[in-house]
């Protein structure tokens, strides 16, 4: 990116910009665009579900008791349903409690302590590395560092992984998972290519017990009529003839309720055998009735697709309102460019070097809070610091509205001073 403008434009520019700054850090605002949280208005569409199963309905499709304990793979009909929308067969499918980092976490513990199918021994103790798209998600990040993981940067691209570097890095034997969110991944938006999902799943690696973490957290997430089908990642695996490789992870936080939903892991059966091994000495089973509130209330692929377009016309507006926004005031001028993201939760914008941390302060003087400078880099550090994501869902379309146009006049203002003015 390189800055386009004449020094007396520029400096006519440094004017507006800083009377706009003074102007809106009188208006007193407090904006929040920090985590990629649901709205109150779109955790309201699945309001129904909490009157579900309802009184005396708590049987299965076969005839179970859904009160009681048991059941530590999760209900067929639920398999059933959320296979068809992940793409994997009800049988490869666990349905947890609620929260799909808790399952990471267990894999990640699980595997230190215990090793996974195809270790030799248990992790803990050894060299591990994982590869980790950057920018990334701050708590996969979050695990690794937790655990003594060392993390490996790979640059993220339009369709995924720079898989040259993938390819590199994974011949070594140290390097035992890789971070991967498929589909409109966190912060960037990028969907991986069903090239890059291929060679993923077909590389060579140095650990014979080399995991992809496959976190497919934004599935059916779409912002456009475009409804990408999620990559087949478990059939690549095995046709390449690596069929453990993958651990799929994903949850309905963000297509029910972000508190109360509905989280799963699904593998090859050598790896869904492992996880109900380690799962049953955890827990007598989940719970049930949500699985059934759940399934009552979607009831199948059609059902989940309607209720995501729902989300999608309460919340594509707000991406919009920020694209607009970011583009009146930064278009054209070189100082900046940004993500457009066809579906998930977030807006990845990439500004002049050394400049990101600068705007995060700037804009808590406006009094909107953004998601620290370096949060989507390993260790919180961007050596570029020139990155921030945005989180547009949670506040309502005008605050969203109020917040971007800040947000971009902060970016403007921090590239004027970088250059003196
Ligand atoms: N995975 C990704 C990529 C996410 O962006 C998020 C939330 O922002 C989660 C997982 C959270 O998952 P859960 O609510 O199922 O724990």
């Amino acid at each position: 990116m390189v800055p386009v403008l004449s020094p007396e434009a520029l400096a006519a520019q440094g004017v507006e910009a800083r009377a706009t700054y003074a102007r809106l850090a009188a208006a007193g605002l407090k904006l929040d665009m920090t985590r990629g949280k649901p709205s109150p208005e779109q955790l309201d569409l699945a309001e129904g579900m909490l009157a579900l199963p309802g009184n005396r309905d708590h049987l299965t499709e076969s005839g179970e008791d859904a009160r009681n304990y048991g059941g530590l793979q999760g209900l067929p009909e639920a398999r059933r349903l959320f296979g068809a929308m992940l793409g994997v067969p009800p049988e490869l499918l666990v349905v947890n409690e609620n929260s799909s980092l808790a399952v990471m976490h267990d894999c990640i513990v699980w595997a230190l302590l215990k090793g996974v199918p195809g270790s030799a021994a248990p992790w803990v103790g050894q060299d591990v590395a994982f590869l980790c798209p950057v920018p990334g998600y701050d708590r996969h990040f979050g695990f690794c560092e937790g655990f003594g993981i060392r993390l490996i940067p790979v640059a993220m691209r339009e369709d995924g992984p720079d898989m040259e570097e993938v390819e590199r890095l994974a011949a070594d034997p140290a390097v035992r998972g890789m971070w991967c969110v498929p589909t409109y991944s966190n912060p960037t938006g990028a969907t991986y290519s069903e090239a890059t999902a291929r060679r993923l799943a077909a590389m060579r690696t140095g650990a014979s017990d080399f995991r992809l973490f496959w976190d497919n957290a934004y599935a059916v997430h779409h912002l456009t009529e475009n409804r990408p089908a999620p990559h087949d990642i478990l059939g690549l695996c095995a046709e390449a003839g690596n069929p453990d490789r993958a651990f799929i992870f994903a949850s309905t936080s963000k297509i029910t309720l972000a508190g109360a939903g509905l989280a799963f892991f699904a593998g090859s059966k050598a790896n869904v055998a492992w996880y109900l091994e380690q799962a049953g000495r955890r827990t007598i089973g989940p719970d049930k009735l949500n699985q059934l509130r759940h399934t009552r209330f979607l009831r199948d692929l059609d059902g989940i697709h309607r209720h995501m377009e729902a989300h999608r016309r309460l919340i594509a507006p707000k991406f919009e309102a920020v694209l607009e926004a970011l583009d009146q005031r930064l278009g054209g001028l070189g100082l900046a460019r940004w993500t457009e993201p066809e579906g998930g939760y977030f807006i990845t914008v990439e500004m002049l070097r050394g400049s990101a941390k600068r705007v995060v302060e700037l804009a808590r003087g406006l009094g909107i809070a953004l998601t620290p400078a370096g949060s989507t880099s390993p260790h919180g550090k961007d050596p570029t610091d020139s990155i921030l994501r945005l989180a547009p869902t949670y506040p309502s379309l005008a605050e969203v509205r109020a917040a971007a146009e800040g947000i971009a006049l902060c970016i403007h203002l921090a590239a004027l001073e970088a250059d003196g003015l």
